[in-house]
């Protein structure tokens, strides 16, 4: 083979060099938040949510969605909230309510500026706000969707933290062509963002891996429920997964996808919003 001229060299640098450029410019990069919107004024025990956690240990159980804001005007949540209004939520002796879209406000981000919502799973704390974002398209396990919407309500019901209106919601939307069904594990579906399932929180329940461009974080939602689950490797009560092997699998997993475990951010736990910068009330960035 004859050598390569200066001059061939130099051309196969320059397309080097054009190719890395070009590769940094599409890299995309995000700004992560938890934004925590309720929380519980019952007084759970660390025991209550992990199998095996102190039974003498106060939980302060918070609800949030998760931010995903990208610098290409892409605003991607994690989750969509709820309403009040529901005997479910009035259960949890709910104090600090603010409406998720309202929430959301803080950061000066307004409910028809989220282009995406990726739903971990369809339990009413997670779906029931699906409606406050007009302009959002939505992403979900395709098997989650199936089980949701069908099977759940056969006799015997299986319907445990479902509510009928959000399979209503849900319907609408697919109608309208704004759901996509994610068919499975490992999937990235927008560039740098990922989802896993395997924890069987629900029938096909996944988690949000976030390449920021210069960290990875982990949305768990209730795939890792509080941080005793996955500090003790725990699996959640009874309940809280149709897995406990799958549960205790994935946590693994996931603590091999991130630097720290500090970059594993479980569903319900207001430890979170200790843990990070706030950046503004009940509302943290993950970094
Ligand atoms: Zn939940």
């Amino acid at each position: 083979m004859p050598s390569m001229t200066a001059k061939q060299i130099l051309l196969s640098l320059i397309i080097v060099c054009c190719c890395l450029t070009f590769a940094t410019a599409q890299q995309s990069h995000y700004k992560v938040y938890a934004i925590g919107f309720a929380r519980s004024g019952y007084p759970f025990m660390e025991a209550d949510w992990a199998a095996g956690a102190s039974k003498a240990k106060h939980l302060d159980i918070t609800f949030s969605i998760w931010l995903i804001k990208g610098d290409k005007g892409r605003n991607i949540l994690v989750d969509a909230g709820f309403y009040n209004d529901t005997k479910e939520a009035k259960e949890f002796q709910l104090t600090e309510y603010t409406r998720p879209d309202s929430a959301l406000r803080k950061l000066n981000v307004k409910p028809e500026d989220i282009t995406d919502i990726i739903i971990s799973h369809p339990h009413w704390d997670h779906i029931d706000g699906i409606d406050l974002f007009p302009k959002a398209h939505f992403w979900m396990q395709k098997e989650d969707y199936n089980y949701f919407v069908g099977q759940a309500w056969q006799t015997p019901k299986d319907t445990g933290g479902f509510i009928e209106r959000n399979v209503r919601k849900l319907l609408e939307l697919n109608l309208n062509g704004r759901l996509t069904l994610i068919n499975g594990d490992n999937k990235e579906i927008m560039p740098g963002i990922r989802v896993f399932t395997g924890s069987k929180h629900t029938y096909a329940s996944q988690y949000t891996l976030v390449n920021t461009g210069t960290n990875r974080i982990i949305l768990a939602s209730d795939n890792v429920w509080i941080y005793a689950n996955i500090v003790q490797m725990l699996p959640p009560v009874s309940g809280g997964t149709l897995s406990p092997t799958g549960y205790i699998n994935a946590m693994k997993r996931m603590k091999s996808m991130v630097s720290d475990i500090r970059y594993i951010i479980p569903g319900h736990d207001g430890k979170v919003f200790q843990k990070f910068i706030e950046a503004s009330h009940n509302i943290v960035e993950i970094k």
